[in-house]
Order: structure tokens, then C-alpha cells, then sequence
């Protein structure tokens, strides 16, 4: 039994239907977000149907009089007559620890079998080592300077550029996604196009450590989305008549590595062993379609947003560097039966901005002119020459974060030139691993490679570049519980003569600051803090040293030390909102409520999207006794995030208290279906129910309130 809010009714007090709320600390309950594994963002099928009909090309007009009908019909023909379209992306994949692409110990024998029967790209290079903004660059088939998302944190897909969901949707496709963490919300925009987006439940703040997130919980594991993503399909009424996409994203092989313990015991790289479960994972979907007669004939693309990096160049995990232990990905693109296109392997480098035009292709629809990938189908015929795909650029502003240079790198041919403020040049075929920095001695090499950087980077800027958004503290922390120090701060510019310093000469503080965070997502605040305090001492002058310092001498309950911490952050930076964010949450918690209110009003004014900052202030208002102001901030929360259950619960609890009993009823029904083990949500609606007169919906719920917690049981006569 849970129960997740905390409320205690006196039995007179029940009879009366008088509420009261208990603290509010225990609201935030680390179970709060078990209610469900995933929550579905899905349109109505009614929805569905009106977006279809009211697409630009009619699904089923027979050519009747006019020639132009008889254009569309043959477009509706050739559509009707369209393959389902799987696109897999496994993230966090280096191509170079899957079997067909030669590693000995993987066991990968899912798609060992789906190169086997399809074409295998030998060097794909990502754009971006960053799973937000690489997954734009794949469904939309655009550069991050086109699409605009350039960090995980702070960027949003916006109306543009169409994506490969949006233009399938607009062919007549039923689309869905699956996805296998929080860092591709839908809040973050790549749900455009999708009938039905299926994420995991965004975590809320644990009891005794708000700033902590669960790391369970902001992600799920393969077989979990699977069963999902094969549960849409067996619902699907239509599937012979009308094409599908379905995108499926497997987020085992991130950090942490955690396989299960079959295929920990069968590998003894966890990293591998979380590479073969997402493998094993996959074969059931494909066994399923098999199953179905869908493999066959669809379009199956399997790829990764990113590498990763084992201690190469100093950097671990992915995001910091573009060198190619994060940037190269495999590629196995399966086409449809009876396309001619034979099993093969291809030399010719390509990119992952070419996936969505490559299905586009297949599909005979035009790619969007903002798309900068091209499509390989001629290279899949085997036909290599004069393919545009051995140029690229690739970026991270991941550094920007700590108010380092961002990193920008273009691929031409055998070499590749970082720009930094220390440049880098590397002869990818002499020296594969990049150890060797060219830009002294090959400076005629240099020059060229810079200039063409430059003329590409000018050619794929817009001239309006989109810009980071507010961001969001909390957004900021559950990204920090997937292993991502990351700050709600302004992007850090360089001013001429002063660039910002080099990422390769702050990789020791890097490394002390993700080490740090990583320990306090697990909890491990205590091993974090001597790291912490000592590098306070030796850069007290960087934010999120002292910000991170912060939160975790918050999250060990010590107030005092969280705020000087904090008071140091906002001194260094004092545009960055979470610093005051914190600060809020500090003082709160040593009941200065007073205090904390400017701090949280200030942030709930800049960050209008921020659930957190709404929700305490709607408990300070509570705590002071101005029921009105609390009943907004509650309702504004729960309206950002609806599954905020204890913002819900307490819109109904205050509505309740006022005697508005039927608007109540609303809300704790919302609660009840979220979290079908919340006894006051039961009993509370009972009560609702009894003052509306409505004494049979009333009993159930009273039951089950008492049956959950049996404090809750009503003497006899009351029941
Ligand atoms: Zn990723």
C-alpha cells in the first residue's frame, strides 16, 4: 500500500467534510512518480482522422473527371502503396562495439542479422554528441544550427523545420513514438508529428532531497518501451490499409550502465552488456513483426544519436568533445521488399542528417528545401560517386554550460579541423584515434579546412539563429540525474581578443564537476562535497562549482552552507535563475518563508514554466493562510504539469475547503486515476461525493480509502 499524500481527517472532521492538509514536505514523495511508468501523449483518433482529412493530399478520391484528380489518384496509389517506416534509434551506440561492425565480444545478434539483410554504413558521423539536439538533426535532417536545438537543456523544437513525423502525418502515415527518457519529453518538441508520443513519467522531487532526482524514473528500460510501442501496434485497427511510422528509442547503453543482470553476467563490460539487452529487446519487436507480416515489407533503419567515450582524449560518457569516439554511430538501413536495393556495405561516409531524407526517397516524397542531408538511395544501389555526404559539420556547446568555448569541427574528406580557441587537425586516416594535432605542422591544410569551415558554417547559419529559451531549474536538476552537469544560466560569448577559455585546458574541473554531480545523483552527497569544497577553493569563482556545491549541502539538510553556496553563485552569475531558484527552496526549508517568497516569485515571473516555483509558492501562501493565492500558484502548476499529482491534489483540497465540492470532485478523481493507491484522494472524494448528496458514488470510494489505509475506515454507521 502507498500512500503518497499525506492527509489526516478526523473522523468528526470527515463527517463534516471539513479538510485539513498534513506537512507538505512528505508531498514530495520519491513514490509520487510510480504511479505509472509512462504517460502517453496521444490525439484522439477522431483528431487523427481530421488532421488526415484535412491534409493536402486526399487519401482515397478516385480519378474521376479532371486531369489534376488524376494526378492525386496516382499520388494516392503510390501512397496506399507506401512501406511502413521503423526507425530504431539505440543511443549512446559507438559503432565500433556492435558485431557487424566488427567488435568480437558484442552480442548483438539482432541487428547483426539486420545488416545481414540490409546495408550496413561503415562511417556515420552525428552532428552533435547530445541526445536533444541529435535526434532533432535526425528527424529533421537538419544541422543544430538549422533546427536550433543546441543543448539538451534550455532548447525546444519549434514550429520549423517540418520533421519526418510531420511530413509522413501529412502523407496519410499514422505516426507514434516510443522513447526511453525524460531528456526527449515532448515538452521538448519532437512530438510534433506524432499521433501518439510515449514517454517516461517525469519524476518529481524525493521527500527528504528535492534536488535529487531518481534515476529509474526519468528513463525505462527497452523491453518496457517495446511492449509499449508493440501494444500501439496490436491496437491498430488499419494497419493493412494505412502506412505507419513508428519511432523507437532504446536508452539502455547511457549512463548509468546498468544492464540486467542476465547480460551483465554475459559480458564483462557492462556498457556491452547494456548493448546486447537493447539488442535482445529489439528482436522481439522484429519477431513480433515477423509474426505480423510487417518486417518484410517496411523500412527498417536502425542508428545511434552518439558514441561514447571511455577515457579517449581524457573524457568519459559523451557531450564535452567531438572527437569520434562520441560522433561515429552505426547505421543499418533494411529497405522494404522488392526495392532491388541488395545487401551491402558502404565506405563512403555519411551522416546522420541523411536518415530523414533517405526515407524520403524511399517514399517518392520531395524533401522539405530546409533539409541539409541528402538522400543515400542512390549510394544504396550501389552507385558511389560524387556523394555530398563526406562533408560535415558537427558542434557541442555542451562546454558553454561552465562559460568554456563552445567546440565546432568540420569532416572533409581524410581530415578534420576543430575550431577552438587552440585549434585541432587530424588525418582521420593516419590517425584514427586523433592524437596527433596537426594545425602546426600542416598549416597550408589548416587554412583550407578553416576557410571551408567557415564558408559552410556561414552557408547553414540563418541569419535570425534561434535563441535558448528560459530554462528551467528543475529540467536542469532531472538532467543532472542522467549524468549532465548542466545550469540554467546564459550561454557564455566570448569578446573579441578575450575567447573563452579552451575546453581541453578545463577538462580537470570538468571532470571534478560531473564526478561531483553523478555522486550526488546517487545520493552520495557526502563523497561529492570534499570534491566540491575543494574546488570552491580553488576557482571560487565558478558558478557551478558553487552551484552544484549548493545543492548538494541542501540536499543534506545543511542550510546554512547551501546558502553562502548560494549567495557565492549568484554573486558570480547573477542572471542565472536557479541559483535563485535554490535559494527559495533553502529558505523554505528553514520555514523563512517570508524570506523565500521574492526569490521564487522572482522565478516564477522569469520561468512562467516552471511547476516547482509555482508549487511553493502556493504551499508559502497556504502556510500564511491566503487560500486564494495558494489556490492559483496550485492551479498554475498542475496546468504546466498535469501530472503533478500533489498540485492536483491540493487545487482539489482548497476547492473542497471553499465548498466548491462538484469542481473538487474533478480533481480528486484526477488524482485517484494517477495514483490508484492514494487513500485521502479516495476518501476525500468520498467526502466530496456525500456533500454533493451523492451518497452511491460516495461508498466505493470510501471503501477503498479504507481499505488502503485504515485510519480512513468510517465507524459503521457512517459508511
Ligand atoms: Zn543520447
Amino acid at each position: 500500500m502507498r500512500v503518497i499524500v499525506r492527509t489526516r481527517l478526523g473522523a468528526e472532521e470527515n463527517a463534516r467534510a471539513s479538510l485539513e492538509c498534513g506537512s507538505l514536505l512528505p508531498l514530495f514523495s520519491r513514490e509520487l512518480a510510480r504511479v505509472s511508468a509512462f504517460r502517453r501523449y496521444a490525439v484522439s483518433r477522431q483528431q487523427a482522422g481530421l488532421s488526415e482529412s484535412g491534409s493536402k493530399l486526399p487519401h482515397s478520391k478516385p480519378a474521376r473527371l479532371l486531369p489534376l484528380l488524376w494526378i492525386f489518384t496516382l499520388t494516392t496509389f503510390a501512397r496506399a502503396a507506401s512501406p511502413n517506416v521503423v526507425l530504431i534509434t539505440i543511443d549512446t551506440v559507438r559503432a565500433d562495439r556492435v558485431g557487424c561492425y566488427g567488435y568480437r565480444q558484442a552480442r548483438t545478434p539482432t541487428l547483426d542479422a539486420l545488416a545481414r539483410e540490409g546495408v550496413l554504413f561503415q562511417t556515420v558521423v552525428a552532428s552533435i554528441p547530445l541526445t536533444l539536439p541529435s535526434h532533432c538533426s535526425i528527424m529533421t535532417g537538419t544541422y543544430p544550427t538549422v533546427h536550433g536545438v543546441r543543448d539538451n537543456l534550455g532548447y525546444t523544437l519549434g514550429d520549423s523545420p517540418p520533421t519526418l513525423a510531420t511530413i509522413l502525418k501529412q502523407h496519410g502515415y499514422s505516426t507514434a513514438a516510443f522513447v526511453g527518457a525524460d531528456v526527449l519529453d515532448p515538452q521538448r518538441g519532437l512530438n510534433r508529428g506524432f499521433d501518439t508520443y510515449s514517454c517516461p513519467l517525469r519524476r518529481k522531487m524525493g521527500p527528504n532531497n528535492p534536488l535529487v532526482f531518481n534515476l529509474v524514473e526519468l528513463q525505462r528500460r527497452a523491453e518496457e518501451v517495446i511492449a509499449d510501442a508493440l501494444g500501439w501496434l496490436s491496437t491498430q485497427p488499419n494497419l493493412a490499409a494505412r502506412p505507419f511510422l513508428i519511432w523507437i528509442h532504446l536508452y539502455d547503453p547511457h549512463m548509468p550502465y546498468d544492464p540486467p543482470p542476465r547480460f551483465r553476467a554475459l559480458l564483462r563490460d557492462p556498457y556491452d552488456g547494456e548493448i546486447a539487452y537493447a539488442d535482445y529487446a529489439l528482436g522481439k519487436a522484429f519477431g513480433f513483426l515477423k509474426q505480423h507480416n510487417l518486417y518484410d515489407p517496411s523500412l527498417i533503419i536502425m542508428a545511434s544519436d552518439h558514441g561514447e567515450s571511455f577515457g579517449e582524449h581524457g573524457e568519459y560518457a559523451h557531450g564535452y568533445f567531438i572527437y569520434d569516439t562520441t560522433l561515429l554511430v552505426p547505421l543499418i538501413i533494411k529497405p522494404p521488399l522488392g526495392s532491388g536495393i541488395a545487401p551491402r556495405r558502404i565506405d563512403v561516409p555519411v551522416r546522420t542528417i541523411d536518415i530523414a531524407p533517405t526515407v524520403l526517397q524511399f517514399l517518392d516524397i520531395a524533401p522539405p528545401p530546409s533539409m541539409q542531408g541528402v538522400g543515400l538511395l542512390s549510394l544504396l544501389r550501389g552507385k558511389t560517386a560524387g556523394s555530398p555526404t563526406g562533408v560535415t559539420y558537427c558542434e557541442t556547446y555542451y562546454p558553454n554550460e561552465f562559460g568554456w568555448s563552445a567546440l565546432r569541427a568540420l569532416r572533409s574528406g581524410q581530415f578534420k579541423y576543430i575550431d577552438a580557441p587552440k585549434p585541432e587537425l587530424y588525418d582521420l586516416e593516419a590517425d584514427p584515434q586523433e592524437n596527433r594535432n596537426l594545425y602546426q605542422t600542416k598549416q597550408a591544410v589548416a587554412r583550407e579546412l578553416k576557410a571551408k569551415f567557415e564558408t559552410l558554417l556561414a552557408s547553414i547559419t540563418p541569419k535570425a539563429p534561434p535563441q535558448r529559451s528560459g530554462l528551467s531549474p528543475s529540467e536542469a536538476a532531472a538532467l543532472a540525474s542522467l549524468g549532465y552537469v548542466a545550469t540554467s544560466g546564459p550561454t557564455a560569448v566570448g569578446k573579441p581578443g578575450h575567447p573563452l577559455p579552451d575546453p581541453k585546458d578545463e577538462l580537470p574541473t570538468y571532470k571534478t564537476l560531473s564526478s561531483a554531480t553523478q555522486m550526488a545523483a546517487e545520493g552520495k552527497c557526502d563523497r561529492a562535497l570534499p570534491l566540491l569544497n575543494r574546488l570552491a577553493q580553488e576557482q571560487p569563482g565558478l558558478y557551478m562549482g558553487q552551484l552544484t556545491r549548493a545543492k548538494c549541502e541542501l540536499a543534506s539538510g545543511k542550510y546554512d552552507a547551501a546558502e553562502s553556496a548560494l549567495d557565492a553563485a549568484i554573486r558570480i552569475n547573477p542572471g542565472a535563475l536557479d541559483a535563485v531558484f535554490y535559494k527559495g527552496i533553502c529558505l523554505f526549508q528553514e520555514s523563512r518563508f517570508k524570506e523565500a517568497l521574492p526569490s521564487l516569485q522572482l522565478v516564477a515571473k522569469a520561468l512562467p514554466n516552471e511547476p516547482y516555483a509555482h508549487f511553493y509558492l502556493g504551499s508559502i501562501y497556504e502556510r500564511e493562510g491566503s487560500a486564494a493565492q495558494a489556490l492559483a500558484e496550485y492551479q498554475k502548476c498542475a496546468s504546466i504539469d498535469p501530472n503533478f499529482e500533489v498540485a492536483v491534489y491540493k487545487v482539489g483540497y482548497l476547492l473542497a475547503k471553499n465548498g466548491k465540492f462538484t469542481e473538487a470532485i474533478v480533481e480528486f478523481k484526477k488524482v485517484a486515476e494517477m495514483d490508484p493507491g492514494n487513500a485521502s484522494a479516495h476518501f476525500n472524494l468520498a467526502l466530496a461525493y456525500t456533500k454533493t448528496g451523492n451518497e452511491a458514488a460516495a461508498r466505493p470510494e470510501f471503501e477503498t480509502a479504507c481499505k488502503l489505509d485504515a485510519t480512513k475506515c468510517l465507524p459503521r454507521d457512517q459508511r
